[in-house]
């Protein structure tokens, strides 16, 4: 077993994932050098909500009495944009986090990418773990330990009436489907704790929704291109089923609010004169959403597997995907597939990482 403290990290194509175990068993750390070292870093970690002009703790999503390595503690969970790297090395280092640590299970691009950095700048050997095993294994065990980790949307034809309910998943159950909704997407078929495959993936995914949306709009957040979106009409921009026949396209079951071309007004000059940076940011996300859901279906009805996981920072205070991809799947599919959501969403690569301690 590792000498405490125990992190497990993700180093994504845009965010770094960071969890952090505090024991709180009481069981007497092997020296008093690694009791205060443990101390200082749980101190530092848990009396902080913020790091640094970007990191972010995310306290609601914090699970305690969790059992690892034989032992009983909490883990936190931390995040940061991986652009900033550079300011964490420079302040993991000022505040003493890598000077007893030895290793930090690391998964993500950025295990390879940054290994040099840890080890020249920090004197840290990144122990590294694939991140497709590291994200099934981490989802296994939130869905494991936390009764109330999975939701679902009902009712979700009309806005008003959509609601999230609580969703007992039968992890035990296989097989399922798990869509990571990251900058790019993969799509994995789960067949047993041991067992998946990876079916297929586009790059079209949550980095390509906040690329295009800030080129649209001008927005310099996801947090502000969510809120933009949330107030945006893609009937505006988007052309409808509706636009192009006067209703629905019958024979094929087409309905007229369907979207027929994303984006599809925008060739004309009147209509461009006409949409805001909402209406532009809502599409943006609209097109991007409804297209991971129609691959989502497709990989879902090839493997004759009906539910389908969503997971992955692009859904993080992303009601508006959740919504359409749980109506996208339940419609085309006619109720036989299943859209299911978990609160820890993106953060199962690092957990599954910090799990490595346990090996
Ligand atoms: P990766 O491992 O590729 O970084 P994540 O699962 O962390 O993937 O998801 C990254 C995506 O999440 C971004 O492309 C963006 O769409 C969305 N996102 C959510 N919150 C943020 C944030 N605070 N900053 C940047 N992107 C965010």
């Amino acid at each position: 077993m590792s000498a405490m403290p125990w992190f497990g990290m993700d180093i994504g194509g845009t965010l770094s994932k960071l969890v952090f175990f505090e024991p709180k068993d009481s069981i007497v750390e092997k020296t008093e050098d690694e009791t205060q070292l443990l101390s200082n870093v749980t101190k530092y970690l848990t009396k902080n909500s913020a790091y640094g002009k970007s990191g972010h703790r995310d306290e609601h999503l914090q699970m305690d009495n969790v059992k690892i390595c034989n032992r009983v503690g909490t883990l936190h969970f931390i995040r940061f944009p991986t652009s900033e790297m550079n300011n964490f090395l420079e302040l993991a280092k000022k505040k003493g986090m890598a000077a007893s640590v030895s290793t930090v299970c690391a998964t993500g691009g950025g295990a390879f990418k940054f290994e040099e950095n840890f080890k020249n700048e920090l004197n840290l050997k990144l122990c590294k773990c694939d991140e497709l095993d590291s994200l099934i294994r981490g989802l296994l065990f939130t869905v494991a330990s936390n009764n109330n980790e999975c939701y679902f949307w009902s009712q979700c034809t009309a806005d008003e009436q959509c609601s999230k309910q609580e969703y007992t998943f039968q992890y035990k159950k296989y097989p399922f489907i798990v869509v990571n909704i990251g900058s790019g997407v993969s799509v994995l078929a789960v067949y047993g704790p041991n067992n998946y495959k990876r079916i297929s993936g586009t790059s079209i995914g949550g980095g390509t929704f906040l690329g295009l949306c800030s080129l649209l709009t001008g927005c310099n957040s996801f947090d502000e291109a969510i809120e933009l979106a949330a107030n945006g009409d893609n009937t505006k921009v988007d052309k409808l089923v509706r636009d192009i026949y006067g209703g629905s396209y019958s024979k094929f079951g087409l309905p007229g609010e369907l979207v027929a071309s994303s984006f599809g007004h925008m060739n004309s000059k009147e209509k461009r004169a006409q949409v805001s940076r909402e209406d532009l940011a809502r599409t943006t996300l609209v097109t991007i959403t409804n297209n991971i859901a129609s691959i989502a279906r497709m990989c879902a009805l090839n493997e004759r597997i009906d539910r389908v996981c969503f997971v992955g920072n692009f859904l993080r205070v992303n009601p508006i995907s959740m919504k359409l991809l749980s109506h996208a799947m339940d419609y085309w599919s006619k109720g036989s597939q299943k859209a299911i959501f978990l609160n820890h969403e993106g953060y199962f690569g690092a957990i599954g990482c910090l799990l490595s301690f346990d090996e």
